[in-house]
């Protein structure tokens, strides 16, 4: 699993992507206004012909083919980048925590998106709010099924950091580091919905169609999805991550937010086998197999193997020279990573010993 582009599609999104559209689509199909129009949940899927916008099919923009530039994307003028054709919209969902909205406003001075600051909630409305800002929406639902599941899905993204994506937006624009952790959390999802007792979901949507590989997918969320191998890991078996050097280009502070995500995934009963030379995922791992002695040619062979305080203890192991100081003495693997000059410097000659072959 790298950090490579979830698709090139810009029709799929966050929320489709982690299958928590599907719930919102449900919540919305629900509503008696939904009902009076006979509408269901698949009517509010901006793929569905039944509701998209008919100029843009859904997209919200427009794509002008520039001859020696980049495409350029424009919001689409019939539905001012709604997605949907306008008796969608008019079904709306009222939030009943207006008054908690509005404190939290007050209190913390935050940032809300025009979206959030309504009292009614189209699906175009959830679709521009941040992951933030529809977690709390949902949460004035606790008796709704669909809402539950899709709040769950949510604050995993919360959790990995990604609170600030809005549900809406295209999957092909966001960064490596948050490409890599909304696939992991894709696989954190399905493994909830495959817990009976955390979520009262037997069965994910999706499965049936995931399964079926006869059957042509027309959502390319879909697709992706069952590339990321998510399939495996709904059926609730333990399931064993390989990782390329993870860390490869990202913050600091999204390393830190990767190792939340792994541990998330070991929590769940899965397996992460990590090849890397970042001395912070290092230290958290349980089991070191430390390849060398030298770079290139002269490595290739197993200097030390162990918990980093064993490969600590091995003389002969730059890796255990590097990680002395990051680990410190007396320091358990879930200690807070620090930031240290020397530990700095450490980990750049360690680095620099330690290209595999
Ligand atoms: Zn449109």
């Amino acid at each position: 699993m790298d950090q490579s582009a979830l698709g090139k599609t810009p029709r799929s999104n966050p929320a489709v992507y982690i299958g928590a559209f599907d719930d919102i689509r449900e919540l919305f199909g629900q509503t008696d206004a939904a009902k009076q129009r006979g509408l269901n949940a698949s009517a509010f899927s901006f793929n569905s012909s039944q509701g998209q916008c008919e100029r843009c099919r859904g997209a919200g923009f427009e794509k002008i083919e520039m001859q020696f530039l980049s495409d350029v994307f424009i919001r689409c003028p019939d539905c001012d980048g709604r997605r949907y054709r306008p008796h969608i919209l008019e079904v709306k969902i009222r939030s009943r925590r207006r008054e908690s909205a509005r404190s939290v406003v007050v209190r913390s001075q935050r940032r809300l998106t025009s979206a959030a600051t309504k009292q009614e909630w189209s699906i175009a409305d959830l679709l521009e709010a941040t992951v933030d800002e529809v977690i709390e929406f949902l949460a004035a639902f606790p008796s709704s099924r669909p809402a539950r599941s899709a709040g769950e899905k949510l604050k995993l993204l919360q959790e990995v950091g990604l609170g600030y994506l809005r549900l809406g937006q295209p999957i092909n624009t966001l960064s490596g580091g948050e490409s890599q952790r909304l696939k992991l959390v894709s696989h954190l999802a399905e493994a909830e919905v495959a817990q009976p007792s955390h979520l009262p979901v037997a069965r994910h949507p999706h499965r049936a169609t995931e399964t079926d590989q006869t059957r042509r997918g027309t959502d390319a969320a879909q697709s992706s999805r069952r590339d990321a191998g998510a399939t495996s890991a709904a059926a609730g078996e333990p399931t064993i991550f390989l990782f390329d050097e993870p860390t490869t280009g990202l913050h600091f502070d999204d390393v830190r937010l990767l190792l939340k995500v792994f541990q998330r995934l070991v929590d769940a009963g899965h397996s992460v086998l990590v090849i890397e030379h970042n001395l912070d995922v290092i230290k958290c791992a349980d089991w070191v197999i430390d390849l060398g002695p030298e770079a290139g040619d002269e490595g290739g062979q197993i200097v030390a193997e162990g918990t980093p305080e064993e490969i600590v203890a091995c003389e002969r192991s730059h890796t255990g020279t590097a990680l002395l100081d990051v680990l410190g003495i007396g320091s358990s693997s879930s200690a807070p990573i620090r930031i240290r000059g020397e530990a700095n410097r450490e980990a750049r000659d360690g680095r620099k010993e330690e290209t595999l072959p």
